[in-house]
């Protein structure tokens, strides 16, 4: 792609919003959860599984953990037991026992508004504090990068950095706060939907024009 001018590419990203806003409108977490602690707990367990699983896993595990000092006083192996299948199970269910002990000891049992105080919980990284940050008290404090906003983002144009820590620092400057919760959404569902990882639907694709489509192998031609 032709090196594009600070003020070009952010004219682009303006309309690819714009495409996205219009395409999902409806665009959220798909962790479901109805309080912080369901999406602190959801996230931790979200880590190197999909979210289908995840919400398998929680559609029980909130029946029967309904406060920190639940999860923080049940026997190890019971809650190991209880998120198995979302894999890492051993760590997840460590964490999430420190993590609610430390809720109740130093916030009351509940979860806290700052990236500082969440990040110090025990399996809580910045990934995870985003995500509890944005979507459980609307607060923009730094931009979701997974899997899939790390692949749109290259393939886009918007950063040519390769770990989420700098990608982050990369949509931060480029991307308008108000919107930092969403546009990882809009990444996301896009990736899910259209933007796939090995086979891309760029034919498509709603944002297409606006898309350089950076890394993204062109399908072999016939007999080729
Ligand atoms: S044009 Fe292709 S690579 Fe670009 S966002 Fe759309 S599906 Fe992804």
């Amino acid at each position: 792609m032709p090196r594009e001018t600070a003020q070009a590419r952010a004219a682009r990203l303006e309309k690819i919003i714009a495409g996205f806003e219009k395409t999902y409108p409806e665009a959220h977490c798909e962790l479901t959860h109805a309080d912080p602690l369901q999406l602190l707990v959801a996230t931790i367990l979200s880590a190197q599984c999909t979210d289908k699983r995840v919400n398998v896993v929680t559609k029980e595990l909130f029946k029967k953990y309904r406060t920190a000092a639940d999860y923080a006083d049940a026997p190890l192996a019971e809650l190991e037991q209880a998120v198995k299948t979302t894999g890492f199970f051993r760590n997840k269910a460590k964490n999430i026992k420190a993590c609610c002990r430390t809720l109740i000891e130093r916030h009351a049992g509940e979860v806290p508004h700052t990236m500082d105080e969440l990040h110090a919980l025990a399996g809580v990284g910045r990934k995870t504090a985003n995500v509890v940050l944005g979507n459980a008290f609307g607060i923009n404090v730094g931009v979701v990068v997974d899997t899939h906003v790390a692949r749109l983002s290259q393939r886009l144009g918007l950063t040519q950095q390769k770990t989420p820590e700098r990608i982050e620092l990369e949509l931060m400057a480029l991307v308008p706060q108000k919107q930092w919760t969403m546009f990882s959404h809009w990444l996301i569902w896009h990736g899910r939907r259209r933007c796939a990882a090995r086979k891309p639907d760029c034919g498509g694709c709603e944002i297409k024009r606006l898309c350089p489509r950076l890394g993204v192998k062109q399908e072999p031609t016939r007999g080729g």
